[in-house]
This record gives structure tokens, sequence and C-alpha cells, in this order.
């Protein structure tokens, strides 16, 4: 018995010892290439929103624009480029909170994740107090100016300090 299950576990050792690439035509090295360069190839260079989501999402429908990615509807009522990045297409998210759980934040996140990069567009300031010289986070905002952990047609980089008021 003891020696039956020896043979079965040596075997299954084996079976996860051999390469599987040694029946395959390319390499692990070659197929994470060619999907980069796939990627690459879709690459969009484009403008982010303060909503966290392509300027391009954003669109008029009737007499109001909307913000349309992904799954779901964005309700941010106007499209501000607050950042460039280099590929356009991994700001999808959605807003779970302020800051790095903003769409904002968990899309630079993502778009790092993918090796890609990004810059501000323009010089970035505190919506409330206007301060430069800062951190900022990205939150949004509901009618009477307080943070939301959820979507918001508004939304707003703010400093530290504002942050602690709203
Ligand atoms: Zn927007
Ligand atoms: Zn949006
Ligand atoms: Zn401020």
């Amino acid at each position: 018995m003891a020696e039956a299950l020896d043979k079965v576990q040596k075997k299954c050792k084996d079976m996860v010892m051999e390469n599987p690439y040694n029946k395959l035509g390319f390499s692990k090295d070659e197929a994470i290439e060619a999907l980069r360069e796939i990627e690459n190839s879709k690459k969009r260079n484009g403008l982010i929103c303060i909503c966290g989501h392509s300027v391009k999402a954003h669109y008029n429908a009737r007499d109001r624009q909307v913000c349309s990615v992904a799954k779901q509807d964005c309700p941010c009522s106007k499209a501000e480029p607050v950042i460039k990045v280099q590929n356009a297409r991994y700001f999808l998210k959605k807003t779970e909170g302020g800051g790095v759980y903003h769409a904002l934040g968990q899309g630079i996140a993502k778009l790092e994740s993918e090796g890609y990069t990004w810059e501000w567009y323009g010089e970035p300031e505190c919506v409330p107090c206007g301060a430069k010289d800062v951190e900022l986070y990205p939150v949004a905002v509901n009618e009477v100016g307080t943070e939301m952990n959820e979507p918001s047609r508004y939304n707003a980089l703010v400093c530290v300090e504002c942050r602690k008021k709203i």
C-alpha cells in the first residue's frame, strides 16, 4: 500500500516537473513579449477627467453631459482633465472612497501596474483653497460639499487641510 502510494506520488511529481513549453512552439518570454506588443499597439494616449475616466468617455446626451465607462454610468457632469496618461484604457474604475479609493487613484494604480506613466495636465491645485504646492487627493463630494464613498456628479482635488473640513 505504502509502496503504491509512493509510486503515485512520484508520478505526480514527474508531471509537475516536466516543462510544458517543451512541446509548445514558443517560449514563455516570447508569449509575454507578444502580449505586450499587442497591448502597446492599442495604446491610447489621453486625458483623464477628475472623475477618474477618460475625457473621451464623456458625451452629450440630450441636454446634459454623461460619462459612460465599462460597466457603470458615472454621474460626472462635466469633463475636466487633470492628468495626461500613456494609456487611457485603464481608467475604468469605480469610486469607492477618496484618494487611492477614488476612481482616479485606482486608475493611476492600474496604469502603473501595467508599466505606463502619467503626468499632471497643467498645474494642479486644491479646489477649495487654491493651494498649489501641496499634496492633493481626488475626492467625490455631494451637493453640499461633503466627501462621499461612491461616484458623484462632483469630484475635486483637495489638500489634506481642506479634506478635513469636508
Ligand atoms: Zn468626468
Ligand atoms: Zn466618469
Ligand atoms: Zn486646500
